[in-house]
């Protein structure tokens, strides 16, 4: 867990099932077609859909402070409009994706992401192809962003001890999550950054063919 958290008002959906809230509109599609290429031109802040085996990913993207989206079972050509509708770079361990008319055509941006890495190293590596800082943390529940909480008006929502332990609150905007900083915070922060370091003296492998099995 990134950070400590509370339970909101709605039990948040697992992998975010809220609308985008920005980049709704069409992007200009600079595509990074299997990942052997960055980003050219692509918004300062990006955000994400995560294909079924990425969930993980999607957690990591949010606690580096970007909007990642997670679907469980949604099949690729669902998975591809709602990239196109919601604008969102669509990230994916599976080739055969990539071979889909709108991300050859780059009416979807997309990057392929590589097979045996960790969450942590999944999210370095996409950090480092799309050369995206690691940025203040958004709600890795759900991907909405956080914003500051008087203690006050979140004490009846925390465990007493905590209350006692800290005084900053975050509460997020999407689900209600209320988070705190936990002592392990600056060590994840860390791990976030050399895994991006790590990735990026990784070179990617060319995306397997066919490729529709899942992870071992
Ligand atoms: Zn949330």
């Amino acid at each position: 867990m990134l950070v400590g958290e509370a339970g909101g008002g709605a039990d948040p959906a697992q992998g975010g099932t809220a609308p985008a809230q920005d980049g709704a509109a069409a992007q200009d599609g600079a595509a990074a077609q299997d990942g052997a290429a960055p980003a050219q031109g692509g918004a300062a802040s990006p955000s994400f859909l995560c294909d079924a085996m990425l969930g993980g990913l999607s957690r990591w993207l949010r606690g580096a402070g970007y909007d990642a989206m997670f679907e469980h079972g949604i099949d690729d050509g669902d998975l591809v409009r709602l990239a196109q509708q919601t604008g969102r770079v669509l990230l994916s361990s599976d080739a055969g994706v990539f071979e889909r008319r709108s991300l050859r055509t780059a009416a979807v941006r997309g990057l392929y992401v590589p097979r045996g890495l960790r969450p942590t190293e999944q999210a370095g590596f996409v950090l480092r192809e799309l050369g995206l800082p690691v940025r203040d943390p958004r709600c890795m529940a759900c991907g909405g962003a956080l914003t500051a909480a008087p203690k006050d008006s979140v004490r009846d929502a925390v465990p007493a001890v905590v209350a006692d332990r800290h005084d900053e609150f975050w509460r997020c905007d999407r689900c209600g999550k209320v988070l705190w900083k936990g002592s392990h915070w600056d060590g994840i922060v860390a791990g976030l950054a050399a895994a991006a370091g790590v990735a990026a003296a990784t070179e990617a492998p060319a995306p397997p063919a066919g490729g529709r099995k899942p992870p071992p």
